[in-house]
């Protein structure tokens, strides 16, 4: 048996590991299986070059609680290290690795960015628990080792007996960390961090319907039929789906695979979704994903599922605020980049080049997306409006790129159904809808119940009227109108759109001068003249003899 000390410059490492990442325990178990996952997935390269001559099979990791021992195993059938490996690795690039980590974000404790997601690796193991055993047989023809430290510089190294190859991680867990010897919470975190990860995970077994078993049907006696039992078979409960539809070539995919991989994600929503965009690119960076357009009607799901970053397909973070642009950040799904710095904070990643390329490669897919949606079957964009103008609108008015493409598939609904682009909305209203400095006016009601008479009115004479009511559709109008040449907005009952109904010179007043002079002053007394206007004659196609209106600019002060 070798006894060593591991070379350290800080006395000990561990409690201030334990203390760093206080409120992420949690994420051994993530580090751990990747490490497990990382063995496996080099085994099979090198059997598939011919350098490691063993048969890969069908290698699996398990997760086993040992309550009684307070003991949590993790078990791989990886690749294996020898006795002088252990030693390289484990002593030495693992803890420099820590001790790096170290170094570099003790001070940053209080940065609630992303490096909390960052793992430390191998020695995060001695955040839960105070001694850790690693045995393990390298699929080189070499002794098995056994590796012991109590979370001191100090180890044990001596030989196994271990005759199967791989590595198997043995945590005893400490006093305060008894909740990772439970078989929920470890379920939990294995169905938050490991759910896609591609070597298959076990944890238990599961009892299931013998597949091969069919149950037989007797006639008693008395004519009833009863069938039996069905046998039930013990399995190997696999918690992870190792080929997730995102992995996959979207040919390869039908919209079922989309929709049973949404359900996967979020087994909670019941809602399909509207439609889907598969994200691909290896350069100049690497990403894949699936991103998902839900229905913008529940608030409260909004916020719950939201889109879901992975690594290498292991779970990251489910905040994914600066690395998707914000408008996005309504949709679900997945993004897995191994391009994305993680040992960073949040206003570094915001910096990072790679993270802002990512940023607007997702937005010009949607945009792609959108755009050929709406030229493939644009009846079906039009039905979806309601539901996605949230998303476009709000991309609108933050990013510039998403403004521009928009113009080929961004929406005006009018109160009558009809749909027109900008492009067609323009040239629709052109002729009749100008005013006398050349500007086109684009109507708009926000409520047509509300707005009725004054719709009907625009309507009569041969205008159109926009239904416009999203929440943020005033700061969209201020937009176009910058961004737009010669049009302006009006809302259907604004003062000035009376000028150009005027200028049609069409509308007759009912009230004669007389009947005029009296419901003003009947009217005086009731509106204030300072926050409305009253306007005597304005209506001629229903039986309203006056308007009241909230000049525009006041309307707009308000919103
Ligand atoms: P990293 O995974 O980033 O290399 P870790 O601290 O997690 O850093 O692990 C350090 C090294 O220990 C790994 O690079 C690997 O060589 C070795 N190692 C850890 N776990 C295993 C395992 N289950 N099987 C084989 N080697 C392992
Ligand atoms: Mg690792």
């Amino acid at each position: 048996m070798t006894k060593g000390s591991i070379n350290v410059s800080v006395e000990n490492i561990f409690p201030l590991i334990k203390k760093f990442l206080y409120s992420d325990h949690e994420i051994f178990l993530r580090e751990l299986i990747s490490n497990a996952t990382d063995a496996t997935l080099k085994l099979k390269h090198l059997t598939s070059i011919g350098e490691a001559k063993v048969e890969y099979g069908n290698p699996q990791i398990e997760v086993k609680i040992d309550k009684d021992e307070k003991k949590l195993h993790i078990i791989d059938q990886g690749l294996g290290m020898t006795a002088d490996e252990v030693e390289k690795y484990i002593n030495q690039v693992a803890f420099s690795g820590a001790e790096e980590f170290l170094d570099k974000y003790k001070d940053a404790e209080k940065d609630a960015g992303i490096i909390g997601h960052f793992g430390l690796g191998f020695y995060s193991a001695f955040m839960v628990a105070d001694k850790v055993e690693i045995i393990t047989k390298s699929f080189k023809d070499e002794p098995a080792a056994h590796w012991t430290c109590d979370g001191s510089p100090e180890f044990t190294l001596e030989e196994a007996d271990k005759t199967d190859r791989g590595t198997e991680i043995i945590l005893h867990i400490a006093e305060d960390s008894t909740e990772f010897l439970e078989e929920a919470r470890i379920r939990e975190l294995l169905m938050k961090y490991n759910k896609f990860m591609p070597i298959p995970i076990k944890f238990g077994t599961k009892e299931i319907n013998d597949p091969d078993f069919t149950p037989k049907t007797t006639k008693g006696k008395d004519g009833k039929e009863t069938t039996e039992p069905h046998k039930q078979i013990t399995v190997d409960d696999i918690i992870n789906n190792p080929n997730p539809a995102w992995t996959k070539q979207p040919a390869d995919l039908k919209d079922e695979d989309y929709s049973k991989f949404y359900r996967e994600l979020y087994p909670m929503q019941f809602e399909e979704p509207l439609f889907n965009i598969h994200l691909n690119v290896d350069y100049p960076f690497n990403l894949t994903g699936i991103l998902y357009f839900p229905k913008m009607t529940n608030d409260l799901n909004i916020q719950k599922d939201k889109i879901q970053l992975y690594q290498n397909q292991v779970f990251v973070t489910d905040n994914v605020e600066g690395i998707v642009p914000e408008f996005l950040t309504m949709l679900r799904g997945v993004i897995d980049s191994p391009d994305i710095p993680l040992n960073v904070s949040r206003s570094y990643l915001q910096a990072d080049g790679n993270v802002k390329k990512i940023s607007s490669y997702i937005t010009r897919k949607v945009a792609d997306k959108l755009k050929s949606l709406f030229n493939n079957n644009r009846e079906d964009f039009e039905k979806k409006w309601n539901d996605i103008k949230i998303v476009i609108e709000y991309g609108m008015l933050s990013e510039e790129k998403f403004f521009e493409k928009a113009d080929a598939f961004a929406l005006y609904p009018t109160v009558d159904g009809k749909f027109y682009t900008f492009e067609e909305l323009t040239n629709a209203i052109k002729a009749k809808q100008t005013d006398k400095d050349d500007k086109m006016v684009i109507l708009y009601a926000s409520n047509t119940d509300e707005q009725h008479s004054y719709i009907q009115a625009a309507k009569d004479k041969g205008y159109e009227v926009l239904l416009l009511d999203s929440p943020i559709v005033s700061h969209l109008m201020q937009k176009l109108e910058t961004s737009k040449e010669h049009i302006s907005f009006a809302r259907v009952d604004a003062d000035h759109i009376d000028n150009l109904i005027k200028k049609d010179d069409t509308t007759i007043s009912k009230l004669s001068d007389e009947e005029k002079t009296k419901l003003d002053e009947l009217l005086k007394d009731v509106v204030p003249s300072e926050k409305f206007m009253v306007q005597l004659e304005a209506m001629d196609s229903n039986a309203s003899p006056f308007m009241i209106t909230q000049p525009e600019f006041m309307r707009r002060m308000k919103e």
